[in-house]
């Protein structure tokens, strides 16, 4: 059995392994001339690097991207050390663990400057959130998540200090335009996988670059398997008749064959490709509905160090935007060599990838003094900027349930990709879920 996976990003990737797994003899095509998609690495031959196109953290529930790390041999590069640090301007640090005395004292409403009466305010409010995420009101896809926290009163400081950043962090866009069911329908999934695997989700981090990580690990599977791999292999069409996939035909004319193909492209690239499909109009209403939301990540090699007290701090009283840093040789093990390399992160950044990148450095390194008093004086000595404009997707009010399954009515065609309908949002487990059930849904209709 012949299968095609159209694009080489995470989710094609671990639908290429689990379907080659699973016996089929598979064709890999992606547009570009390399694999990765949205996770890859930029070598930086100026200082003998290897930094990714953004630091990406890991949830310990992300069950399916474990088992494409299993399946590629990389499990062991991820570390989670169970607790990162927030960090206010002027330095004063505080470090939240996600369990154990600091889980509690967060639970409780006592967060990085929330003061007073406020602390009571939180934790009721965040007793609420949570309710509300279980119970579920029908009215949460009506409200953004803003709208949610003003009705059950948190406070603007709690807001300041950690939900807004839950927000960002896990629907990738602003409270104000996220739709409020989007973060409760991730709060209701950590807490299912926390009770499953009896202990609270925490947050994780790759110690190697993310092309080793994903990348060569699967290319050397694929060497092994007899996948075949094409980049610069754009497909055009998915090819119907009669309800059943036919193959795909590629922008220069080449028409491929198969009985089974995985469309795993993201959410802005799909709509042509998939014009044959019975239900096109539902997929044209996610691309509607799903709309990009914009990262820039900023690499700097500096001079000095700028004395980072955890692996990746949070800056608390920002912008509006969740802004992180990532002490990227301490995650990775290494030694400083000539010089120190810290990765800045900003989420939902309209504003800032408008800028010209030597305002974008000015812009963060007049952050980093503010935060780090030892960065008053550091020099750049490297700097790169990786603006993403399609990072990840955000759902507005009123969007629920528009995020298409990976079973289709087309035999032998199934979706993957992080947009189409998994227990996540727009993350690395949304695309390794979506190929898992992909390839679920082939295997199934095949008996
Ligand atoms: C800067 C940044 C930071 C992030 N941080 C995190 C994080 O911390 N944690 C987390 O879990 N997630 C994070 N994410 C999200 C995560 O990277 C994505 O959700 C995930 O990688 C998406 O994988 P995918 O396979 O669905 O899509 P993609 O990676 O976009 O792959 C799709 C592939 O399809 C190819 N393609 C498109 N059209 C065609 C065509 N016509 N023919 C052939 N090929 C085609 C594309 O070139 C691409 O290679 C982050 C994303 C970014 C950009």
């Amino acid at each position: 059995m012949r299968c095609i996976v159209v694009g080489g990003g995470l989710s094609g990737l671990a639908s290429a392994v689990w379907m080659a797994e699973a016996g089929y003899e598979v064709t890999l095509l992606e547009r570009r001339g390399a694999l990765g998609g949205r996770t890859i690495a930029i070598p930086q031959k100026e200082v003998n690097d290897v930094p990714d196109n953004g630091q990406h953290v890991f949830a310990s529930g992300y069950e399916n991207l474990f088992r494409y790390l299993d399946s590629v041999g990389t499990r062991h590069h991820v570390e989670f050390p169970g607790h990162m640090t927030a960090r206010m301007p002027g330095g004063k640090t505080r470090r939240t663990a996600f369990w154990g005395l600091d889980g509690l004292r967060a639970m409780v409403g006592d967060l990085p400057g929330v003061k007073g009466l406020d602390k009571l305010r939180t934790a009721r409010a965040q007793a609420r959130i949570f309710g509300e995420a279980l119970k579920q009101p029908a009215d949460l896809d009506q409200i953004t998540a803003a709208q949610w926290f003003d009705r059950v009163g948190l406070p603007l400081s709690a807001r300041r200090a950690m939900w807004d950043g839950i927000v960002i962090g896990l629907t990738g866009d602003k409270p104000d335009i996220s739709s409020a069911k989007v973060p409760a329908d991730l709060l209701v999934t950590g807490m299912r996988k926390g009770v499953k695997m009896r202990t609270p989700v925490s947050i994780g981090y790759p110690t190697v670059d993310l092309d080793t990580l994903f990348v060569r690990s699967a290319e050397a599977f694929f060497r092994l398997n007899n996948v075949s791999v094409r980049t610069r292999s754009p497909v055009k069409s998915i090819d119907i008749v009669e309800g059943v996939v036919k193959g795909v035909t590629l922008r220069d004319g080449e028409e491929l064959e198969a009985d089974a193909v995985i469309c795993a492209v993201p959410v802005w690239q799909v709509k042509d490709l998939l014009e044959q499909m019975p239900e096109h109009e539902k997929i044209e209403r996610a691309v509607k509905a799903l709309t990009p939301v914009p990262i820039v990540s900023v690499n700097l090699y500096l001079d000095r160090d700028i004395g980072m007290e955890d692996w990746g701090e949070i800056l608390y009283d920002g912008e509006g935007v969740l802004e992180q840093v990532w002490d990227r040789q301490r995650m990775h093990g290494r030694e400083p060599a000539g010089h120190w390399f810290f990765s800045t992160t900003v989420s939902a950044s309209y504003e800032l990838i408008k800028k010209s990148n030597d305002e974008i450095i000015a812009i963060q390194m007049e952050m980093l003094r503010r935060y780090y008093p030892k960065a008053r004086d550091a020099q750049v000595i490297h700097s790169h900027i990786v603006r993403m404009p399609h990072s990840t997707f955000a759902q507005r009010p009123g969007t629920s349930g528009v995020r298409p399954e990976q079973k289709t009515s087309v035999t032998g065609l199934a979706l993957a990709g992080d947009w189409t309908n998994t227990e996540w949002t727009t993350t690395m487990e949304g695309a390794c879920q979506s190929a898992a059930r992909a390839v679920e849904a082939l295997l199934e209709s095949e008996g």
